[in-house]
């Protein structure tokens, strides 16, 4: 069995740790924040398993500038222009028709049984009470359109896609902006009722079970003959293998070992609304289609996320999204009220072709990749676990792992 040391415990980071543990390795899970500290805790929510489109699309570049003339949920941090330039083209690179359905392939097939390895990862545990499944409600102001390319691709590869009438509308949330005149509801998502607190919890598992958390920072990693020292703030580590699974901050480490991760920070944000008078129905999350505001009923709050910011990884986060976003809670209620308001910004660790990385460094063995989740972390992060845990016990995955290949970008 194997000394194995896990940089970064968010749900990629936890999840490989967990993997690990069962299958008998000796696992350190270091973090400086300790579990879901960062991105894995303000999310949606989702387990978006139907979720198979990546995020460029044929066309992407005119909803892009339409959204920056106008103020929309794309925004760019543009002191850092320069930087984001070449990540910006090559993602609108990916964006042909062809080239999207390839990438739509390699989501589902590390996303698309997404709610069934949440299940299996948090069976037995605490965790389990966290996950539910439903429905995502896409809210159109006028009739729904004919040709939602979006919609066809969820039918096309088998998950439910219904109509929402505005009758049903009505009657399931009388209070919701009547703006909103019909939807569709697209099946197969899970829920998580609380992302931190699940991350959390999955996180306390892994230390019942002999796991060990080490809350501080990884500083350095060099490669040995048989091995990889890792150094962290105050203590030295030699272990057998590192994962890194450190969201947006992969890249530091990548550089270190001669590789271009080209993950950037895609900002997102998102205010709560605690003790709020209306929510979505049970089971039920929202988005809104024009302004791309999601709303989702977490546990004693109503949270609201929006905002597609490609930005530097330090870059103070901008008033303007938040301002954006802040506007998200009364678009689905106009009559909302609630005790208090919460704010956050999250980094989306995101790659110019919407696919995480998941294996070995090309030059070193000793250390694999689990990260550049994009939109999708929370969905894949237990699958992306397991995969590591084949890898690192030397049983070959049941998947390609070739469209994820750290090195493609190289
Ligand atoms: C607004 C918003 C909404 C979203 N909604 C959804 C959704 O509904 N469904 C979905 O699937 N995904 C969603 N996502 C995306 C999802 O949250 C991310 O893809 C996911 O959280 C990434 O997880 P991670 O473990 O890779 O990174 P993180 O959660 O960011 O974890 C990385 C960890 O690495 C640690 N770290 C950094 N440097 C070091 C170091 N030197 N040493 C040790 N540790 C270090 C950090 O402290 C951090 O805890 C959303 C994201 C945003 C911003």
């Amino acid at each position: 069995m194997a000394k194995v040391a896990v940089i970064g415990a968010g749900i990629v980071g936890v999840s490989s740790a967990e993997w690990l543990r069962r299958d008998g390795h000796e696992v350190v899970l270091i973090d400086p924040k300790g579990p879901a500290g960062e991105t894995s805790a303000g999310n949606a929510g989702l387990i978006a398993a139907p979720s198979v489109s990546p995020t460029q699309y044929p066309g992407v570049e005119w909803r892009a500038l339409r959204d920056l003339a106008l103020g929309g949920a794309f925004r760019l941090d543009w002191g850092r222009l320069p930087h984001l330039a070449p990540w910006l083209f090559a993602f609108w690179r990916n964006s042909g028709a062809v080239r999207v359905r390839e990438l739509a392939n390699a989501i589902h097939t590390i996303a698309g049984d997404a709610v069934e390895q949440h299940r299996i990862l948090a069976a037995g545990t605490p965790a389990a009470d966290f996950i539910g499944e439903g429905e995502w409600w896409h809210l159109h102001r006028s009739t729904l359109p004919k040709d939602n390319k979006g919609v066809a691709i969820k039918r096309e590869f088998g998950f439910p896609v219904r109509v929402v009438a505005e009758a049903e509308l009505r009657d399931r949330d009388p209070h919701l902006n009547p703006a909103y005149r019909s939807a569709f509801a697209l099946g197969g998502y899970g829920r998580i009722s609380d992302p931190a607190a699940y991350v959390q919890a999955l996180a306390a598992h892994f230390q019942d079970g002999g796991g060990r958390l080490l809350l501080t920072a990884a500083r350095d990693l060099r490669p040995m003959e048989n091995g990889v020292k890792v150094t962290c703030e105050g203590e030295t580590l030699d272990v057998d293998k590192v994962v890194l699974a450190c969201g947006v901050w992969t890249e530091t480490f990548a550089r270190q070992l001669g590789v271009r991760s080209r993950v950037i920070s895609e900002r997102g944000y998102h205010v709560e609304c605690w003790g709020a008078n209306r929510s979505p129905p049970d089971g039920v999350a929202y988005q809104l289609t024009d302004t791309l505001h999601v709303g989702h009923a977490l546990r004693g709050r109503f949270r609201v996320t929006s905002i597609s910011e490609p930005a530097g990884l330090d870059s103070p986060p901008s008033s303007r999204a938040m301002a954006y976003v802040r506007r998200g809670p009364r678009l689905f209620y106009p009559d909302l009220e609630q005790d208090r308001v919460t704010e956050w910004m999250g980094r989306r660790p995101s790659t110019p072709d919407s696919l995480p990385l998941i294996g070995a460094a090309p030059n070193n063995p000793n250390v694999l990749f689990a990260a550049g989740h994009q939109h999708i972390g929370l969905t894949a992060g237990p699958k992306t676990g397991r995969l590591i845990a084949d890898l690192v016990s030397s049983r070959p995955p049941n998947i390609d792992l070739t469209p994820y290949a750290p090195n493609r970008f190289t």
